[in-house]
């Protein structure tokens, strides 16, 4: 017999797992399928090598590249999805982002929504997943319906330093959005214990507002929601219309199952979603479900990112250092007509995850050692925005394998942006021919593999022809289809896209209450 819910949810992270939180109150039954199982809590949690030198928490999951060359694509197949790893950099997407922006190498589209439509689920967002921050040091940020739930995480000695001397020359460095459970006016009852392991690593100590720890765990034992870990959903299947999804098919302990959905929202992450609907393919659907358009698994986007290390003769002893942004550069300047991106903050370095990179590294200072590199290193992540290419694409083989195309977009405005970063760093007292590439992070070495920031697959748009779902996320071709992760987004910006996928899953979670009401 076919087990039937009343909404079943494909993968448990940021957009997953939230839209489970968003429903489960609504009374109706809910099954939460994901791939992988929760993330083992450990000493490992916290360890470099593991981390970053060993991919202890990186799928074994194997895509391909244009030529069919096989790659370890850095994703995270957990309860919470790639949360589980994340810098909880919770930022909004600027105003700008939802309206059409001409770049370097072409036009970032408009969304069908504006940033006002997004501000009321933007604010729930950020309560259910406590972000910190200081509202109007930013001036690219867009108007708030509320202020940020908590404080800015404070700066530390090093941070402010560097803060200070930017407010001097000029700029407007701003406290990072950052959504870690610190409670700095009573540490000794604060959940988050400040540490330098937090980027890129598990919480520990479950203080980082992931979307197991926010949106999953609450929901464990309530009647009404079953989640089934290590269930990778590897097909769709519709009636003979097409227009209804009927089957949920199911891979669980070497077994086939078929789950019964009157709604199924797929949040497998934007590879996976789209690999989920190019392999659902059948009569009704020949191209792969609810891809009439073409547009399934096109315009794939994940940032152009650079981690760099700039290397000081004094020591950095910051231990949480994502707490500082600089967006002067984000939109068109006088002196430049393209937006090149956003600087931030990201995870201290340390010797031990930098140590595959130390031939690199002993030109600056041959007489230190690995770890004083790392000690002297002050660390920042550089983003800009790629542009939703349609060539930039997944596709899927007679086997089901992620093939993934992708040809970088904007690199006038990467160097426009590093350029302005070295510039910085005169205003700081780093020297601008100090900076090293911080390729650990991210497994930046192979830069298919950095999928971290993946997103656009599935856009939505006004359009049939030219997306693949609606301003609510449901599918044109099918009525009772959704897609509720980071696929959506007909263009990515170049802040972190987290906040806006679980923004959007709350937006989506209250359209899909009010239809089934
Ligand atoms: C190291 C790292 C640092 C990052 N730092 C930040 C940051 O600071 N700020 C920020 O905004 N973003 C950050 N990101 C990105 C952020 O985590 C993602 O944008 C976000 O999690 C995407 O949400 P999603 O719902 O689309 O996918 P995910 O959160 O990845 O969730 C997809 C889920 O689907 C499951 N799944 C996949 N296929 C199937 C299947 N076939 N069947 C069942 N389940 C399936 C997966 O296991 C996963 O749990 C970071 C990511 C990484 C890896
Ligand atoms: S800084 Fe806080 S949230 Fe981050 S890993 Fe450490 S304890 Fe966890």
């Amino acid at each position: 017999m076919t087990e039937s819910y009343d909404v079943i949810i494909i993968g448990s992270g940021a957009g997953g797992g939230t839209l489970a939180h968003a429903l489960a109150d609504s009374g109706k039954n809910i099954l939460l399928l994901e791939r992988g199982d929760f993330l083992p809590r450990e000493l490992e949690n916290w360890e470099a090598h593991p981390v970053f030198v060993k991919g202890r928490y990186i799928s074994k999951d194997s895509w391909y590249d244009r030529d069919g060359k096989k790659f370890q694509p850095q994703v995270h197949y957990f309860v919470g999805g790639a949360t589980k790893l994340y810098g909880a950099a919770l930022y909004r997407l600027r105003p700008g982002d939802f309206g059409e922006l001409k770049h370097a190498d072409g036009i970032s589209p408009a969304w069908p929504l504006s940033y006002a439509d997004f501000e009321p689920w933007y604010s729930r967002a950020e309560r259910m997943y406590q972000v910190h921050g200081n509202a109007g040091e930013d001036p690219t940020e867009g108007p708030r319906s509320e202020p940020y739930p908590w404080p800015a995480v404070s700066h530390e000695p090093r941070l402010e330093h560097i803060s200070d001397k930017l407010v001097k020359a000029g700029y407007h460095p701003f406290h990072a959005p950052c959504g870690i459970m610190l409670n700095e006016a009573d540490r000794p009852h604060s959940t988050c214990i400040r540490c330098a392991t937090c980027d890129g690593y598990p919480c520990l100590v479950h203080a980082k507002a992931d979307a197991e720890v926010i949106a999953v765990r609450p929901l464990l034992g309530r009647p009404n929601v079953t989640l089934l870990r290590q269930a990778e959903v590897t097909r769709l299947e519709t009636d003979d219309s097409g227009l209804v999804v009927t089957g949920v098919v199911v891979s669980r302990q070497g077994e086939q199952e078929v789950y019964r959905g009157d709604i199924v929202a797929v949040c497998a992450g934007a590879a996976n979603s789209a690999k989920i609907l190019l392999n659902s393919a059948n009569d009704a659907h020949p191209h792969g479900l609810a891809n009439g358009s073409d547009q399934v698994g096109r315009n794939y986007m994940f940032h152009n990112c650079k981690a760099v290390a700039a290397l000081a003769k004094e020591e950095n002893d910051t231990v949480f250092q994502k707490t500082l942004g600089i967006n002067d550069f984000y939109f068109p300047t006088k002196d430049y007509q393209y937006p090149a991106g956003n600087i931030q903050m990201v995870g201290k370095s340390n010797a031990e995850a930098m140590r595959g990179e130390e031939p690199d590294l002993t030109w600056f200072a041959p007489e230190w050692t690995l770890s004083d590199t790392a000690k002297h290193s002050v660390d920042f992540w550089l983003t800009t925005e790629d542009l939703p290419v349609p060539e930039n694409r997944v596709t899927t083989d007679r086997e089901g394998n992620i093939h993934l195309t992708y040809s970088p977009s904007n690199g006038e405005e990467v160097d426009r942006l590093y350029g302005e970063f070295k510039k910085i760093l005169n205003h700081t007292g780093m020297a601008a021919h100090h900076v090293l590439r911080k390729n650990f992070y991210m497994d930046m070495d192979i830069p298919l593999a950095g999928c971290a920031h993946q997103a656009g697959t599935c856009r939505f748009g006004t359009d049939p022809a030219t997306s693949v779902l609606d301003a609510n996320c449901k599918a044109h071709e099918v009525d009772n289809l959704y897609v509720v992760d980071t696929s959506f987004f007909p263009s990515i910006g170049a802040v972190n896209p987290a906040l806006t996928a679980m923004a959007n899953a709350l937006r989506v979670g209250d359209h899909l209450r009010e239809r089934m009401a």
